[in-house]
């Protein structure tokens, strides 16, 4: 079965209200994630990430969620933070905290893991949020710009000005700055996006091409490419001429 299948909508539309999401399992060894989607998770809170988290929605936690924690710590997703109760199962000696919050992006319908984590006396607190990278564009959208973000997190702004994680397939890890594979990988994923004006946005079928674009390949693998920017199609299109 391939994901091109037409009655396989794996982007959600919310004028649609529905999507499917693909699972994948290893049985034996109590495996189960995404089958398409790649994880992607966000410990910083960057300006991106900022306004990604503007617009999440809490709400009770369900079965996608349960895909990004521990199987052990599933049960957490039903306890409150330490903040609402201070007897909650995940509230250390009612003051500290390992709660996971739920909630999910109502632009793109994915679950989203917010995993809290506070010591006893609040030295160390931060917030860890997991999700999952659409598996493209929503119909009749398409690419703006590839925004570099602070702490190598990678988003693309869309024709209508939506900010999206980049669309990415299990595995690809895009990366930049360093000569290896999430480099490569993001360099094939730019240049379909130059080759198609930005119209397709569905991650590679395989992680990257054999034989990447060797200029944006050369950028992406470059400290150029390391540093907090947003490039437009005309940007890409000129990293790929040389
Ligand atoms: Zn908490």
């Amino acid at each position: 079965m391939s994901r091109t299948q037409h009655d396989l909508q794996t982007t959600y539309d919310p004028s649609k209200g529905w999507s499917h999401f693909v699972l994948y399992t290893e049985p034996e060894r109590g495996t189960v994630t995404s089958g398409l989607h790649a994880a992607a998770s966000f410990e910083q809170p960057t300006r991106y990430v900022k306004e990604w988290l503007a617009r999440l929605r809490t709400c009770e936690p369900n079965s996608l969620h349960t895909l990004l924690v521990e199987d052990r710590k599933i049960p957490s997703l039903f306890d409150p933070c330490v903040y609402k109760d201070r007897e909650s199962p995940s509230a250390i000696a009612g003051d500290g905290c390992v709660c996971a919050q739920t909630s999910m992006d109502p632009e793109f319908g994915l679950p989203v893991v917010a995993q809290h984590y506070r010591t006893v006396s609040g030295n160390i607190e931060n917030w860890t949020y997991r999700t999952f990278a659409p598996a493209g564009l929503r119909a009749g959208e398409s690419f703006e710009s590839l925004i570099i973000d602070e702490r190598g997190y990678i988003w693309i702004r869309t024709t209508s000005g939506l900010l999206s994680i980049i669309p990415e397939g299990r595995a690809s890890g895009y990366s930049v700055g360093y000569g290896g594979g999430g480099p490569t990988a993001l360099a094939s994923y730019l240049r379909q996006l130059v080759e198609t004006d930005g119209q397709n946005t569905e991650p590679l079928a395989r992680a990257y091409d054999e034989k990447p674009d060797r200029n944006l390949l050369a950028w992406t693998t470059s400290k150029a490419a390391n540093v907090a920017q947003e490039l437009t199609l005309d940007d890409l299109r000129r990293i790929q001429r040389g």
